[in-house]
This record gives C-alpha cells, structure tokens and sequence, in this order.
C-alpha cells in the first residue's frame, strides 16, 4: 500500500489550478514571483554597516532589483566567523526599504525570531542549512509573510517539497523554492548548480522556483554564467550577492559580484529571459518616505573629500568607481522625478480643493511665496539660488498646467 506520508500534497502540481504567484506589496513595491515576469533580489551576503547597505540598495535598485537581500543572523560554518548584526540590521534594512522602496528578504535562523524578523522584513529566507530543521519551518509556517526555502545542500528535490509542505501545513502557502547548489565531488564550485533542479520542480509543484548562482558557483565569474543558464532553464527569480566592494566584505566575498557587474548581469538577464518568451520585472520609480529628507548638504559636500583619495587609483578601478556614480546618479533622478509626480498630485488636490472654495487655480500670490523659498531652500542645499529658482519654476509650471487642464475637464463635464 502506498504510504500518503510519503507523497506531497499541498505543494503537488495539480493541488491547485494555477500555479501560485507569490505576491509582495510594499509601499514601494508591487512584486509577483511565479508569473511571466522574471524577479531579481539581491544585495549583500550580510548587512556590515549603514553606509554599505544603503549604497548597495541603491545601486541593486538602479540596476533593476526589486527585492534587497542582506543577512542580518548569518549561519556561518565557523562559529569565529562575523555572526551578523543581528536585530540591528533588521532597521538598517527596514531603513534601506523606505530609501529606494525595495522589498526586503532576509534570513531567519531561530524559531524565536521569525515574528521579529517579519516585523521588519517583506519576505523570510529559510538557509540551506535549515532546510530540515522542523521547529523553524513551523513558525515560518505560521507567519504571514511569504518563505524563500533553499534547498539543503545535500537535499533532494523530494526532501525540498516535503520541508515545503512541512511550512504549507503549517498554514503559508506563499513559499517560494530556491535552488543554491548542491554538494557533490567538484572542488572548482562552491556547490554544484543542479540545473534540471528547475525543471523538475516546475513540473512537479505550482510554487515559484528561484535559483541562487552566488552560492552554487562560490566564485564571482560564475555568477552570470549560471545566473543566465537558470533563467533559460525556466526560473522564476535570482538572488544574487552584491557588495560594494566585494575584495573586503566580511563574508562570501569571492561570490559578491560589484554593482557595475552586477548591473551587467541584470542586461543579461534581461535578453535571455526575453528569448524564453519573458521579461524582467524592474520595479517601478518610488519616492522616499515623506521625511526622508537625507541632508542634501551632505551628500553635496561628500564629494570633495574624496577627490585627494582618488589621485591613487588606477584607471580600471576610477572607471568602476565612474560607473558605480552615475548608478546612484540614476536613482536620485528617479527619485527627483517620482517626487515631482507626487508635488503635482498635491497641487492637483489643492486645484480641486480651490475648486470647491470657489477660488481661482492659479494663484500668483502662492507662486510667489514658493519662489521666495528658493533663497532659503537653495542656502541650505548649497546650490545656487538662480538655478534653484528656475527648477522651482518648472515645477510650478508643471503642477499649474495640471491643475487648469483638471478644471478644463470638470466644466466640459458639467457641460
Ligand atoms: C545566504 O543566502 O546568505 C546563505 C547563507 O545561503 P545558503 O543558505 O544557501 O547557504
Ligand atoms: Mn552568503
């Protein structure tokens, strides 16, 4: 007789109609894993430090990440090893989500942190070496966010589903598999990619498959490459190890790839999930939390200091250096212009505020005081006040035309 025990019930194939699509909605972030689009996380192998953090969020996100991974509780084969920041890095992450709007993933190792962890993050990580480990995937199993579930490095594919199931029972059907390599007798890879992994489970489960290639490979060059193969081969997403300087990160530096190459790989990607009648979800422009105002001066005047550290380099490293800039540069003009869309949802609001006051939508008198800030608001930027005024113009340019073509459609209604 066959034992039921034995075979796997909620995460078959045909346990439910469609295959399920793992949604994250953030403030920032509106992602589904396990449909046409194919989704990148990816981030640093652990969170080190605020400035390290930020900067790799922003460069992943300009290069077209939706998700930012970054160990907070690392399970490391040496207990003398950086353990992780812990609970501090959760905020550091928390507060990376509210700069760029990225999702957050990150590793949960102890049952007893699983509600902490989803507290700050969109998404838990259960780690290789946990595949199996009952007490964790109970009280994932229990939480309310969606699992990413690797593979154990020495699992099979029967053993993933069934640690899988083991979280489904438990009442969270929002798991996603990860394939990361497997052990076998090679030494030139971390961990064998098992390719037909992909396929496999494709065929057997309705949940989204996603492949890790920074920790099958082990080694920097490999990423891509495997990163590529895993998309032909039908998966759903990647989480790829980004550092920004991965020759002094404290863990898995061999594997992290630097944000100009990782920004590459995201080209890359792009193509060949094309090729497989599929695109790349790149997330949409978010701006920063109300209060985000970073001190402008700061990133102003973070410039010069460094111009006497750069004399020293050598050009391949000024031309990354170059590179990784105008990354960040991207991002800000996305920022500035996703704040400007919402400058001009308020000034339509107040045009219909003025509507209903019965009062004219073009007020010179507003303008004005908004132009007479530009003084103060160009002095405490640093910028000049000239070029600060004509920008002040153009957005109220913008936001005025908004709000008379919103008045023009309202009388030809009530026509
Ligand atoms: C990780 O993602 O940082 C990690 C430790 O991965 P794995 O569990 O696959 O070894
Ligand atoms: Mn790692």
């Amino acid at each position: 007789m066959a034992d039921r025990a034995r075979l796997p019930v909620l995460t078959a194939r045909g346990a439910v109609a469609e295959r399920t699509v793992v949604s994250i909605a953030t403030a920032g972030a509106d992602i589904r894993i396990g449909g046409r689009a194919v989704v990148v996380a990816a981030g640093p192998c652990a969170v080190e430090n605020r400035e390290m953090l930020l900067s790799t969020a922003r460069s992943v996100r300009s290069a077209g990440a939706v998700l930012l991974r970054g160990g907070a509780f690392k399970p490391r084969t040496s207990p003398y090893s950086f353990q992780g920041l812990g609970a501090d890095a959760l905020t550091l992450l928390a507060e990376a989500r509210e700069q760029t709007g990225l999702a957050i993933i990150t590793e949960v190792l102890d049952p007893r942190h699983v509600a902490l962890v989803g507290n700050h993050a969109d998404a838990l990580q259960v780690g290789a070496r946990n595949m199996q480990n009952y007490a964790l995937l109970a009280e994932v199993g229990r939480s309310a966010r969606p699992v990413l579930l690797k593979r154990g490095m020495s699992a099979t594919l029967d053993e993933l589903l069934m640690a899988a199931e083991h979280i489904m029972a438990g009442g969270n059907s929002r798991v996603i598999l990860c394939e990361r390599g497997i052990r076998t007798f090679e030494t030139k890879t971390r961990n064998t990619l098992d390719v037909a992994a992909i396929p496999v489970l494709k065929r057997e489960t309705h949940l989204p498959v996603f492949v890790d290639p920074s920790h099958a490979g082990g080694r920097a060059h490999l990423v891509s490459p495997l990163a590529l193969a895993a998309i032909a081969a039908g998966a759903d997403g990647l989480i790829v190890e980004v550092h920004p300087s991965p020759a002094s990160a404290l863990s898995d530096g061999e594997q992290s790839l630097a944000p100009r190459a990782f920004a590459t790989l995201v080209r890359q990607v792009a193509v060949v999930a094309g090729s497989v009648g599929r695109e790349v979800d790149v997330g949409r422009p978010q701006a920063r939390a109300d209060d985000g105002s970073e001190e402008p001066n700061e990133e102003i005047g973070g410039g010069t200091d460094e111009v006497s550290d750069l004399a020293g380099l050598a050009l391949p490293v000024l031309l990354d250096t170059l590179a990784g800039v105008r990354d960040d540069i991207q991002t800000v003009d996305r920022e500035i212009i996703s704040l400007l869309a919402r400058r001009v949802a308020l000034g339509r609001r107040a045009g219909r505020v003025k509507r209903a006051a019965g009062v004219s939508v073009v007020d010179p008198l507003q303008e004005a005081a908004v132009l007479e800030r530009a003084r103060e608001l160009a002095e405490a930027a640093g910028l000049p006040y000239r070029d600060l005024r004509a920008l002040l113009r153009g957005m109220i340019a913008i936001s005025r035309r908004a709000q008379l073509n919103d008045e023009a459609a309202d009388e030809a209604e009530s026509r």
